[in-house]
């Protein structure tokens, strides 16, 4: 062997057996890196393609719902203008009307607030928050604009929207025709409507108080509103009237639409919150409304209350203010069987005659006899012998109910059966009846007077059930030809 050789042989056994073992391990590595790589490459691979798929579908989903949304909002008539912000996990968008709409502009600034609150529950999470002013028309002349913002969360699992709404409490009622904010005016369009409403509006105060008879002067004595002054919220079946701090010690009252039918613009309530403030008479039957005059009397109210219950009668009394005192019983009867009692003034003064302080004392007086004895303020007011001009309705500010058949029974005391005669001579459908029960002769008059008018068909029924919704301002004199006899007062 030579050296070459030598060197040769130990440079091949150095290498060779190196070779062997080195290059075995890293081809293990190497196969095993491959692998590692391939199957992590093929695993983000697949998780990446799920990903994207489900990325695909939540953007299809949410596609999908801008749309149908913007269909639905389309139903509204208004024209709207999606704008959108925000990345493809939780944008938001906001239709807003294309034109100007005074309405509507208000409102942005709430929108806005609503949109906030919704991207706040949303935080990162996958989802959408749609936002619009939401349009309903509650009638053909008002417009409700409210607006809404609807978060949506993605359940990746469901592959479906979660939702939840976020609406305002700031809700604008748009009268069509003028295009601004419904006013009191719109709602109330005469003042006799105005005041109608404050009628019920002084008897919801006292049965919302603890103890009326200690809030009955201020409530007596609250400021009529006027339509510039009246402070409400609208909504759909009531509306709310904001007094703010006064003497009654009650600032907010609801009065359901039901209650003031009578005197409420019907363009602008929805129908199904409304009563018919006409009176529900059957055509094909004859009515009388029988009125007593001047009690209670402790002498007679008694036995006439006794002679109407047992023939199942109801009728009217106009009640005397100073004659309340020692008969509140008498008066509580008169409700209990199902009567109705008006003001005739606190002792029978001729109203026209007087100055409207002492018009508006002789009502208010009487009302608060009327109320601490039953609890009720009366709604309607019959002037001593049918007296009032503009002024006195006005001081007045209940609807003046006078009638269409007097019974002089005054002039015929002592004779039932003329007085009987008289009212029997000149019944007709739709009378209200004219009669004191501070005379014996008249109350003795009545059960031959029921018994008759009972045989010819009449049937008895309170002034309000025979007029139906009355207005402050007007007097009613009956039915003539089936229709109510009303007119402004002069
Ligand atoms: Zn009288």
């Amino acid at each position: 062997m030579n050296e070459t050789n030598l060197s040769r042989r130990a440079q091949y056994h150095s290498k060779k057996p190196k070779k062997k073992r080195g290059g075995g391990l890293s081809k293990l590595i190497a196969v095993l890196v491959t692998v590692v790589i391939l199957v992590s490459a093929l695993g983000l691979f697949m998780w990446h393609t799920q990903e994207e798929k489900a990325k695909e579908t939540f953007q299809a989903k949410a596609s999908e719902l801008q749309t149908s949304v913007q269909k639905d909002l389309e139903k509204s008539g208004i024209p709207l203008t999606p704008q959108t912000k925000g990345d493809w996990e939780n944008q938001v968008i906001s239709f807003l009307p294309t034109e100007e709409n005074a309405a509507v502009d208000n409102l942005t600034g709430e929108l806005d607030s609503l949109v906030k609150t919704a991207q706040k529950k949303l935080g990162d999470q996958l989802g959408r928050v749609i936002a619009y002013i939401d349009v309903h028309h509650v009638t053909d002349q008002l417009t409700e604009y409210l607006p809404t913002a609807t978060l949506y969360t993605w359940n990746k699992s469901k592959e479906s929207f979660t939702e939840k709404d976020f609406t305002s409490e700031n809700v604008s009622y748009i009268n069509q025709s003028t295009q601004q904010a419904l006013t009191a005016a719109d709602l109330f369009p005469e003042r006799a409507d105005l005041l109608g409403m404050f009628s019920v509006l002084q008897q919801k105060i006292l049965d919302q108080s603890a103890d009326g008879s200690k809030v009955i002067d201020a409530v007596l004595n609250l400021a009529r509103p006027t339509t510039d002054d009246l402070n409400f919220t609208y909504a759909a079946d009531k509306i709310t009237v904001h007094l703010g701090e006064n003497e009654t010690g009650v600032s907010d009252v609801e009065i359901p639409f039901t209650d003031i039918s009578p005197y409420v613009n019907s363009s602008f309530v929805d129908p199904a919150n409304l009563t018919d403030p006409n009176a529900q008479l059957d055509p094909n039957k004859k009515y009388i409304a029988l009125t007593f005059d001047d009690g209670p009397s402790a002498a007679y109210t008694p036995q006439l209350l006794q002679t109407l219950e047992s023939n199942d009668v109801k009728a009217t009394f106009f009640t005397v203010g100073e004659n309340v005192s020692g008969n509140e019983a008498i008066l509580q009867k008169i409700l209990a069987d199902g009567n109705e009692i008006g003001n005739h003034s606190w002792d029978h003064p001729d109203l026209a005659s007087l100055a409207t302080e002492a018009v508006e004392k002789e009502i208010r007086d009487t009302s608060k006899a009327i109320y601490l004895a039953t609890g009720q303020l009366p709604h309607l007011v019959r002037p001593p012998y049918g007296s009032a001009n503009a002024e006195t309705a006005e001081a007045i500010g209940l609807p003046i109910i006078n009638w269409n058949l007097d019974s002089t029974d005054w002039e015929l005391q002592g004779n039932p059966s003329a007085i009987q005669q008289k009212v029997l001579g000149n019944a007709y459908n739709g009378a209200i009846i004219l009669i004191h029960d501070i005379h014996e002769s008249s109350v003795q008059a009545v059960p031959g007077i029921i018994e008759s008018l009972k045989a010819e068909g009449y049937e008895f029924v309170t002034v309000s059930q025979l007029l139906g919704g009355t207005k402050p301002l007007y007097q009613y004199f009956g039915l003539y030809q089936g229709k109510n006899d009303s007119r402004l007062v002069k």
